[in-house]
């Protein structure tokens, strides 16, 4: 399938998913039917990349599945929305997970330095050729199209784990330089779920004759993965990661707005329309920051969707409010940037733990810290986040009242799914 940055091409997959988002879904969805060549995959729907990019948000996709279906036909769809925000939740109330899956990865790529067959094994995983069937196909199909299927997620962490015996943080850094929704809270701890890090002591472990049985409609017959280990023993980890108060920002007040303000838009929060802005910007800037999701090489595929997203939101932002449209790139000043534009207030989407905040944040947060910025966060997250304290289960039993409390009733569809 061809992923398009763009908001229009967020919706159109969108409604053409949507019918299928039903009954059809839960039951299908588990298939990794493979992809066929520009064509979009019927069991899933393909949506993260642009969920991730901020292109689309979860509210609108859950109110779009809700106008076509019940909501216990849409339960399932609904539910593995709610995985997406639960994860962010739960690293946003546990941000040293973030810090130490850093640590991990440096040490882990040094310890690499110095070990040539660790290098050799690495680098086998890495370009397909492991030599389990499998296992090769999903390195090379996630390197050509930037996309795997959730059950391929699964299957690949627990064999780079556990039968290949590489360092998780490896994968996971694979997995962000090469997917398109490459996601800090969904990557790390799904990741840190397979090895036992999440639900402490409890493993995903890949068996040949699951990966068959749920492959079996790709065009090449069911994928082959010979020679898996039988038993995944949990990882461990010295460090505790504590749950630490969440502080949100707050709806933003009149005199957030009282004077001209530049609209930020960046990697995760690419496009304005899902925003609630009071008043229209007077200036956007687009600040894209691909290459800080790993020190290694980012694959073309993700890089260029994550920065075309932010151009493209910026320009139609700025055409929709008719105002200047700059780039804040890396190296450059974004006090100077603001003070030749003669603006000194800036709005932008929320910036959650991971990479694009650790690059962001430098400038941005003395001006959080003085009130000339403000983080806009969207009602959903703000009803949610709290609930994720633990287990998925304390939101999942709470998505009906999450639903009713931010008015999701699949009434807004219409309103909400504007190019
Ligand atoms: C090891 C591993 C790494 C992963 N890394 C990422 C990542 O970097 N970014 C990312 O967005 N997802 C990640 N996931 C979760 C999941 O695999 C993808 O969100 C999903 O495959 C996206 O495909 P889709 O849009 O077709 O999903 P659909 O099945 O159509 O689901 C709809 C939406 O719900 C959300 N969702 C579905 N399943 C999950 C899940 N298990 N966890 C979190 N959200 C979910 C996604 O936003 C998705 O777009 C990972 C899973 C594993 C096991």
């Amino acid at each position: 399938m061809h992923f398009e940055p763009s908001r229009a091409a967020a919706l159109s997959r969108l409604s053409e998913f949507i019918p299928r988002a039903g009954k059809a879904y839960a039951s299908s969805r588990n298939h990794d039917d493979g992809c066929v060549e520009g064509d979009a995959r019927r069991n899933v729907s393909q949506l993260s990349p642009w969920l991730h990019a901020g292109v689309i948000d979860e509210a609108e996709v859950i109110d779009a599945a809700l106008a076509h279906h019940s909501p216990r036909a849409s339960e399932k769809f609904i539910a593995e929305v709610f995985w997406r925000i639960y994860f962010k939740g739960y690293l946003e109330q546990r941000p040293t997970i973030w810090q130490a899956y850093i640590d991990d990865r440096d040490n882990a790529i040094a310890t690499m330095d110095q070990d040539v067959s660790l290098q050799a094994a690495y680098s086998e995983a890495i370009e397909g050729r492991t030599g389990i069937q499998a296992f090769d196909h999903w390195t090379r199909e996630l390197i050509a199209t930037g996309y795997l299927h959730n059950h391929a997620r699964m299957w690949f962490a627990s064999i780079w784990i556990f039968t290949l015996k590489l360092d998780w943080t490896l994968g996971a850094d694979f997995f962000l330089r090469h997917l398109l929704d490459a996601d800090a809270a969904s990557n790390t701890l799904s990741w840190r779920w397979v090895g036992g890090l999440h639900t402490k002591g409890k493993t995903y472990l890949a068996r040949q004759s699951n990966i068959a049985r749920y492959t079996a409609n790709q065009a090449g017959g069911p994928l082959k993965a010979e020679g898996l280990v039988s038993d995944a023993p949990p990882l461990v980890e010295q460090r505790e990661h504590p749950r630490q108060e969440l502080k949100l920002p707050g709806t933003p007040c009149a005199e957030a707005y009282s004077e001209p303000y530049a609209l930020l838009l960046h990697d995760e929060g690419a496009s304005h329309m899902p925003l609630d802005l009071p008043k229209p910007p007077a200036l956007v800037i687009s600040a894209a920051r691909p290459e800080a999701r790993s020190p290694g090489q980012i694959g073309d595929a993700a890089r260029d969707f994550a920065r075309d997203a932010v151009v493209r939101g910026t320009k139609s932002a700025a055409q929709a409010f008719g105002c200047e449209a700059r780039q804040w790139e890396p190296s450059a000043d974004l006090a100077a940037l603001l003070s030749e534009a003669g603006v000194r207030q800036v709005a932008l989407p929320f910036l959650p733990v991971g990479w694009t905040r650790d690059a962001l944040m430098p400038e941005l947060a003395p001006m959080l810290k003085a009130g000339t910025a403000v983080e806009l966060i969207g009602e959903l997250d703000r009803a949610t986040w709290p609930l994720a304290k633990a287990g998925f289960f304390g939101v999942k039993k709470q998505i009906e009242a999450v639903l009713a409390e931010t008015g999701i009733t699949g009434a807004g569809t219409a309103a909400s799914l504007v190019v």
